[in-house]
């Protein structure tokens, strides 16, 4: 069932369109269909649409694809999609059939795309590599702190004029050692705040970033970094190979207490033995901004509903974990890079490439 729609849009009748720009730019308007659009991706594409000349017809649509919604994209030659979206085979098939040609993500992730479909289409997915690698990695520093000196319990407690401290103890970050799993653009960044605070970085990586070694970082083996570090914060990719890489066996090689943060994917991390972890009491806290069932959840007001995810409910209930809605990217200058690169994959689908943004595994 389709619900939940952003007041400024009418979908399927009349989506919210960015009409009579000047075309001074190569290649044929292009009709193109945003998936899961909220008011700050709509303003955003909009002004970068207007700033870069963009002649494009741009419709917005709330709705997250799936097969159900893929026909708002009727008529369109591009569909533009989030990281919640679901861009499987039945859904790729679906797109190609009605006439979509391209898809674009306004996300480096591209774990919701099956690519060797995509490929077998020859339909092009192009991403947004890079877009705020400060963004995420601030956000997880971010976490860490709030985690640490309990930020998130003293604002409340103080808005009531409790001012005990009684639960609020938290420990000096200085000295610690921080294991950092996937050293990228965003990984070798928070490498690089955590040795400001001081600590010890140790890092794994199936790749060496030159970036995260002139930043003081340590490489190990994945169970060396697992088994030495005070806070383990998760920047891999989600593929098949780094699923469920925090799952009971890396757990127990842990430091007993140790604090896990995850920014990247929920799919890295067993929800299950996490709660195992944290239950007994091996896991000293949690920070997520990802979680394995966060489609159908996040970027929606669920406020008055039932939580149908049992996992999820459960780790509201432990006072050491922190849950943030998949929002660590969500800054201006982030929103305003997505928008620019999604112009500049627009103009590439309208001139038949090159595709410099293009997914290839
Ligand atoms: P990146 O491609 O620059 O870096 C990923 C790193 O992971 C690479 O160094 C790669 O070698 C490494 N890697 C690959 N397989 C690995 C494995 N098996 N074990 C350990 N490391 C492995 O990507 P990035 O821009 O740094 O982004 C990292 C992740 O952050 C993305 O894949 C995405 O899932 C996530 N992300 C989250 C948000 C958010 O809002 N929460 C926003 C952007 C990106």
């Amino acid at each position: 069932m389709l619900r939940g729609l952003v007041a400024r849009t009418k979908p399927f009748l009349a989506p919210l369109r960015t009409a009579g720009l000047s075309t001074q730019t190569a290649g044929p308007r292009l009709n193109v269909a945003f998936f899961s659009a909220h008011n700050y991706d709509i303003d955003s594409m909009q002004a970068m649409a207007k700033k870069e000349n963009i002649p494009h017809d741009l419709r917005f649509f709330p709705h997250r694809l799936n097969l159900g919604t893929a026909q708002l994209a009727t008529d369109c030659d591009v569909a533009v999609v989030f990281v919640n979206d679901t861009v499987d085979g039945l859904v790729l098939h679906k797109l190609k059939k009605m006439g979509v040609r391209a898809l674009l993500l306004r996300s480096a992730g591209f774990d919701m795309v099956d690519l060797d479909v995509a490929k077998e289409l020859e339909m092009p997915v192009l991403r947004v590599p890079s877009y705020s690698p400060y963004a995420v990695a601030e956000h997880a520093a971010g976490l860490m702190m709030t985690l640490n000196r309990k930020y998130h319990r003293a604002y409340n407690r103080t808005r009531d004029f409790n001012f005990n401290l009684q639960g609020l103890l938290g420990f000096d970050l200085h000295g610690k050692t921080v294991g950092v799993v996937g050293t990228g653009k965003i990984g070798a960044l928070f490498a690089k705040i955590c040795t400001g605070f001081g600590c010890n970085v140790l890092a794994y990586d199936v790749y060496e970033s030159p970036e995260a070694l002139s930043y003081g970082v340590t490489y190990k083996k994945l169970d060396e970094v697992l088994a030495q570090s005070d806070i383990i914060s998760l920047h891999c990719p989600l593929f098949p190979s780094t699923h469920h890489i925090i799952n009971d066996d890396s757990i127990s090689k842990m430091k007993k207490g140790v604090m896990l943060i995850n920014t990247s994917r929920g799919g890295l991390m067993d929800t299950e033995a996490v709660i195992r972890g944290l239950t007994s009491d091996k896991i000293g806290s949690v920070a997520l901004d990802v979680f394995e069932g966060e489609n159908g959840i996040f970027y929606e007001d669920h406020s008055g509903e039932i939580l149908a995810d049992e996992n999820f409910a459960k780790m509201f209930t432990f006072p050491n974990v922190l849950v943030t809605g998949h929002q660590a990217y969500f800054t201006q200058e982030a929103l305003e890079n997505i928008a620019k690169t999604t112009m500049d994959n627009l103009q590439a689908v309208a001139t038949n490439g090159p595709y410099p943004n293009r997914v290839v595994i």
